[in-house]
């Protein structure tokens, strides 16, 4: 590999950087049976949307969409409805309980993600500051007006969750990034927005290989995550190409 950048790289720099590696291939070689996930739905979502189990089906479809090309696939292993009660807007205390709630039925590998439905006006004066929060191997998101907004943030944390950073929006405003630092409240105004979503949304490419090294991870509530040894080799390589 070449000498280390010493500036953040652009994508460009960063993909030129990245393909002189060696250690993707060892890495591709190893099968990934998918990464499971508990989900919790505010049963709030459920009287809320008249199709609520179409809803869910599609946001999940919608991530594994934007996931794609990283190899990365999830799998809902459980779902159950809940009711969040005085902490359904208030997501440091939802992510608490969370964590709590899983410690007695989620096994540590899996992912806990809750889903509470918020009044549209809450999301509305958030928008552009804290939508979403993860920690260890659990992350919580509100339920927004729209379901290609529950796709990109959904998206954006399990991101979190799985191997992926914050990036800089880039310049283009065509362009998109999942994990912007700040998702405000979007509108794409189109028959087809789950489409529009997979259009307009992609991951960094320094995410993407991230992604990919992570997606046959083991993940931990309480001792982070695990990298097998080949996987572990490309993501050094994907971290020499991306100083920040
Ligand atoms: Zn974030």
């Amino acid at each position: 590999m070449d000498a280390p950048l010493s500036s953040v790289p652009s994508p460009e720099e960063f993909s030129t950087c990245i393909a002189t590696g060696v250690q993707r291939e060892r890495c591709a070689a190893l099968a990934s049976a998918g990464i499971e996930i508990d989900l919790w739905v505010d049963h709030e979502y459920q009287r809320r949307y008249a199709k609520a189990s179409t809803r869910l089906a599609t946001t999940l479809r919608c991530v594994n969409a934007l996931y794609q090309s990283t190899g990365m696939i999830f799998r809902v292993r459980k779902q159950r409805s809940f009711d969040p009660a005085e902490r359904r807007h208030d997501l440091r205390a939802l992510l608490r309980w969370l964590r709590h709630s899983r410690s007695r039925s989620t096994p540590d590998h899996v992912l806990a993600i809750a889903i509470s439905a918020w009044d549209q006006r809450m999301v509305y004066s958030k928008a552009g500051r804290e939508v979403g929060l993860a920690q260890g191997a659990s992350a919580v998101v509100p339920a927004w007006p729209r379901v290609e907004n529950d796709c990109v943030i959904l998206a954006h944390e399990l991101g979190h969750l799985v191997g992926a950073i914050h990036v800089r929006a880039a310049n283009r405003a065509d362009l998109r990034w999942i994990m912007a630092p700040s998702s405000g409240v979007f509108y794409l105004p189109d028959k087809r927005p789950i489409e529009r979503v997979l259009g307009l949304f992609r991951f960094h490419p320094r995410n993407a290989e991230c992604l990919f090294a992570h997606r046959n991870a083991t993940f931990s509530a309480n001792r982070g995550t695990r990298l097998s040894a080949e996987c572990a080799a490309y993501q050094r390589e994907v971290d020499t190409c991306w100083k920040e």
